[in-house]
């Protein structure tokens, strides 16, 4: 590093110190400006975050304070707590009052359920009471065994009507009624049987009842039975209603399963009813009974649920706590993948004297999503910026504040209770996550910074290439002083050792001094070639260079340049050959430029042949260029340096060329002119066989005749 801190010299440290007053501070300042917009985005999180909590605190407590609202209702009231009827009417107030809360019920001390239309082992039916005295018991056994073992159901209803001589209670009356209509049915007399069972309708007690089923319920079943058997499809119709119309309106304690059993026959039969093509489909208020049925069914499965599910827990939780603790309290359990949430309470002691310990309630989500969370978002100025949304466990969108298909929520904070799978979201008006938000910026400022880097790299690497670059020219350079000195005084040796033995006269043979004096007029031609050489490329590496163009032939120019190296080239011990064309090649050329390259290329090859003495040259042309070929078979090039050749100072040293003298100028002035010309250099060689130099000169320089 310090070797190469020693290279660079005074201009390339100036850029160098630039580069880094520049650059470094840049890419310090986007460095910080990268990390301030990932502290931006941690506060607009933290921000939305403290947000989200506040929505949701501000929601939570407004559903607290409606519980607490509805607990202090429910503890100020005193229903008849002695009526099952009255308390269903009581809970069905409490439900349209407090629109928030749904599938409300009570809790008794033998851990019965009452909704407000239906009982689960709140006071199950009483079971029918042993009946008849002795007397008429006796009667009844043998109308039964008739009924049953002989299958004569006439002689059955004249020992059931016998009994009625007894003195008997409406609810012995009722069942022998029954008996009696079941025989006629048996016996297939239905219109006998329905006038039996219509007896049952008219008894003035209506709390009768036929096994643990209301004596009604039985006989309107019956009835109904009957004008179907009769195939009198309007009493049927009639009856079916009457029937249905009873077990909405009187439902029994659900414990047994009677009562389910009941309304899923009649509603069937129902559908059967209004299924089929009957002209005078009346049904009357069917579609206000179909939706008390459907209440009534949704409240057997929710008592089944909590009874099968909760009751424990609740239970075990009203016994650990003080009687006079009414706090509320959530449970939930897991129903079709779904949690269901109860909440409940214990009631003060005027109820609990009566055998009713809790109350119980489900949340109406509708009711919270679409009434109460608006009016409560109403209140809070959030700006325009963001909205809120309420999402479930698994994060779809249960509400969002205003109507925009956005999915993508900012951040999310769960309720804590009593809403435990709920989650309040914050969202951009455009759906953006926080990431999103600063995620443009944070974009342009990795560009910026990334591009910084780039160019200080690039930058340094053109430097360094640069710096290298110059060493090596130096060192060319130093080369070339030496090689162009030694060149220098090899001739300047010769000229003056010859000139000074000629000088002092002593050589008298003629036939010496004539070789003497070649001698000097040799090593001065080659003395003013090198001197050409180094002129001409001083002018050319400054750019004065000017070249002459005029119109010439150049297949005159190369034999005339030819004729005047000749002698050189034979006495050197060379064949030389000559391919020139018939015709002339006209183009604008500098001739003596031309000259110079051919005779660079003939020194060359003349200099770089060892035993093959043998030289080509060749002119000719192609359609749309001229050429002007130097081949030798002298020691070749070297395929890695074929490219470098051509650089100025170069040369190739191997040490069998070490004595070959040269200034490694000589084909970079070749390239050069012939560029000059628009034209090219081609080089073809093989190590130990030869090359051959092509100058190829394009014809459409030629001015148009
Ligand atoms: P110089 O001949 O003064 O060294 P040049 O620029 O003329 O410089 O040539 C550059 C190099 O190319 C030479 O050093 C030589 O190795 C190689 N060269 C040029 N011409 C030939 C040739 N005809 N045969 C083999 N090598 C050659």
């Amino acid at each position: 590093m310090f070797k190469f801190f020693k290279l660079i010299t005074s201009k390339y440290k100036i850029l160098l110190l630039a580069f880094i007053l520049i650059l470094i501070p840049g890419a310090i300042i986007s460095y910080m400006s990268l990390r301030s917009i990932n502290q931006k985005a941690d506060n607009l999180e933290a921000k939305y975050i403290g947000t989200v909590n506040l929505v949701r605190d501000k929601l939570e407590s407004e559903v607290s304070q409606l519980e607490v609202n509805f607990r202090n209702r429910v503890i100020e009231s005193n229903p008849d707590t002695n009526e099952p009827d009255e308390l269903k009417v009581w809970l069905r107030d409490l439900r349209s009052e407090y629109p928030a809360f749904k599938n409300l019920f009570l809790i008794n001390d033998e851990w019965g359920l009452i909704a407000s239309y239906i009982s689960y082992d709140w006071n199950p039916y009483p079971e029918m009471p042993s009946l008849f005295k002795p007397q008429a018991q006796n009667i009844f056994n043998i109308a039964e065994k008739a009924e049953f073992m002989n299958r004569n159901f006439n002689m059955a209803i004249g020992h059931y009507k016998n009994i009625f001589n007894y003195q008997i209670t409406d609810q012995e009356k009722a069942l022998l009624l029954s008996r009696i209509g079941r025989c006629h049915y048996k016996a297939g007399n239905y219109a006998k049987g329905i006038v039996e069972y219509k007896k049952i309708l008219e008894l003035k007690d209506k709390n009768l009842v036929i096994g643990s089923v209301p004596a009604i319920a039985v006989a309107l079943f019956q009835i109904k039975d009957g004008y179907k058997g009769l195939n009198d499809i309007e009493n049927w119709r009639k009856s079916l209603i009457d029937l249905f119309r009873y077990l909405l309106n009187n439902p029994w304690d659900l414990l047994d399963g009677d009562y389910s059993y009941y309304l899923k026959i009649t509603s069937a039969e129902l559908g059967e009813y209004e299924s089929r093509d009957v002209a005078d489909l009346n049904l009357g208020d069917m579609d206000s009974m179909r939706a008390v049925e459907n209440r009534i069914l949704e409240q057997t499965s929710f008592l089944t649920f909590i009874k099968l599910n909760m009751i424990s827990t609740i239970r075990s939780d009203f016994k650990d706590r003080s009687p006079s603790e009414s706090q509320s309290r959530i449970l939930s359990a897991e129903e079709n993948n779904s949690v269901m949430q109860i909440g409940y309470f214990r009631l003060p002691d005027k109820f609990q004297l009566a055998g009713i310990f809790g109350i119980g309630y489900e949340f109406e989500e509708d009711y919270l999503l679409s009434n109460l969370f608006p009016a409560i978002l109403n209140t809070i100025d959030l700006g325009s910026d963001v909205f809120v949304g309420v999402l479930d466990k698994k994060d779809s969108l249960l509400y969002l504040q205003q109507n925009l298909p956005i999915s993508n929520y900012l951040v999310a904070e769960s309720f804590s209770r009593p809403l435990l799978n709920w989650k309040v979201a914050l969202f951009d008006p455009d759906g953006k996550s926080v990431e999103q938000i600063v995620g443009n910026e944070q974009r342009l400022y990795l560009i910026l910074f990334g591009g910084i880097l780039f160019v200080m790299v690039v930058g340094v690497f053109i430097m360094v290439r640069a710096v290298i670059h110059e060493s090596e020219v130096s060192r060319l350079k130093s080369e070339f002083v030496s090689s162009v000195s030694h060149e220098l005084k090899t001739p300047l040796t010769l000229i003056r050792m010859f000139g000074e033995t000629l000088d002092t006269g002593m050589v008298k043979d003629e036939k010496k001094r004539r070789e003497f004096y070649s001698i000097i007029r040799k090593e001065s031609e080659r003395l003013s070639h090198l001197i050409d050489n180094v002129l001409d490329f001083s002018k050319m590496d400054a750019g004065t260079k000017k070249y002459r163009f005029e119109e010439s032939d150049l297949v005159k120019v190369v034999r005339d340049s030819m004729e005047a190296y000749k002698f050189h080239i034979r006495d050197n011990g060379f064949e030389i050959k000559s391919v020139f064309p018939e015709e002339k090649i006209e183009l604008k050329i500098d001739r003596d430029a031309i000259s110079q390259a051919l005779l660079n290329l003939l020194s060359n090859a003349v200099k770089y042949s060892e035993d093959q003495k043998f030289i080509q040259v060749e002119v000719n042309r192609n359609s749309t260029s001229a050429l002007v070929s130097v081949t030798d078979n002298g020691v070749g090039i070297a395929k890695g340096e074929l490219n470098k050749i051509f650089e100025k100072f170069y040369r190739v040293t191997t040490s069998e060329m070490e004595e070959t003298g040269g200034s490694g100028l000589g084909l970079a002035l070749v390239k050069h002119i012939v560029e000059a010309h628009n034209g090219a250099i081609d080089v073809e060689s093989e190590l130990g066989k030869g090359s051959k130099f092509t100058i190829v000169i394009p014809l459409k320089i030629v001015p148009v005749r």
